[in-house]
């Protein structure tokens, strides 16, 4: 289950709004494919590993990080390809608390006579679906609070950053989808806010709190940036110039609903993010 782990980690902060689930084909103790989820409306983990593996997943055993689904969402159930490939047993880590789940992909194998085992390296599996769970059950993101402080307590106001934390910030705005910072800090500091330093790291939606001054440099990288600001605040004309030539729109707001379902809806594409466009990401950092 920990390399079935170990895969899932390939996908993470690539998959919203799904969790990053990865699966093992094993025969006669040895693993034969493996697979992970590269992104909503792709084909899950299991379905990867299986096709993978090919005729050899007859009789083998399957360990999957998330218990597998039972409905039909962007792919079809991962239950039917489990029963359809012949596996024998099934090795599952987390318990899915999304309705749509929810025991039923367990009991459906259980029924067709596959071997179910749930809970294998459960707190594993659970701390690394934990974005997973609290978007499903409360439809709210992850937050991941990030600040630079001493030992005895006190934010920083000099440079305290070593090499280690700034390349694990860097590996966070990897994976997670969203960085949220207020416009003092972009005025402040002149953030990038950008991934530095990741192998095919990719640029989180930067959200800020305010207007950011139409030079800012984050303005101009790659990716999209988001102003949050309060609807009495309306954006200037330069300002506005400066966002929409980086990808970002001003325009009214209009809150999105949180979705559920493994194979529910995205969130409002990050490109061309709106004015106060309230998205919600299953995950974001705050940093600077
Ligand atoms: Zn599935």
């Amino acid at each position: 289950m920990r390399l079935a782990l170990r895969e899932a980690e390939k996908g993470r902060g690539r998959t919203h709004p799904n969790p990053a689930v990865g699966a093992l084909v094993v025969r006669n103790g040895r693993v034969i494919a493996r697979g992970h989820h590269e992104k909503a409306g792709g084909p899950h983990a299991e379905v990867i590993a299986l096709r993978k593996a090919g005729s050899r997943a007859r009789g083998a055993d399957l360990y999957v990080s998330l218990e597998p689904c039972n409905h039909i969402g962007r792919t079809p159930p991962c239950t039917e390809a489990i029963l359809a490939a012949g596996v024998k047993r099934v090795f599952y880590g987390s318990d899915d608390p999304n309705p749509l789940v929810d025991g039923h992909g367990a009991r459906v194998l259980a029924r067709q006579g596959v071997g179910v085992h749930a809970g294998i390296a459960k707190d594993e599996c659970d701390a690394s679906n934990e974005p997973w769970f609290k978007f499903i059950t409360q439809g709210l993101p992850w937050v991941v609070l990030k600040a630079a402080i001493t030992l005895d307590g006190k934010l920083s106001g000099g440079t305290i950053s070593g090499e280690q934390s700034r390349a694990l910030v860097h590996l966070w705005r990897d994976q997670l989808d969203a960085i949220l910072v207020g416009a003092g800090t972009v005025r402040a500091d002149d953030p990038l806010l950008s991934v530095r330093g990741v192998p095919n790291g990719r640029n989180p939606l930067r959200v800020i709190l305010g207007m950011p001054p139409p030079k800012a440099r984050l303005l101009r990288q790659p990716g999209a940036a988001s102003p949050a600001c309060s609807s009495k605040a309306a954006p200037t004309s330069t300002a506005s110039s400066s966002l929409e030539a980086c990808g970002t729109s001003c325009g009214s707001s209009s809150r999105r609903k949180s979705s559920a379902g493994r194979n529910c809806p995205g969130p409002a594409s990050t490109k061309g993010a709106t004015w106060n466009s309230a998205t919600s990401p299953a995950s974001a950092t705050t940093s600077c």
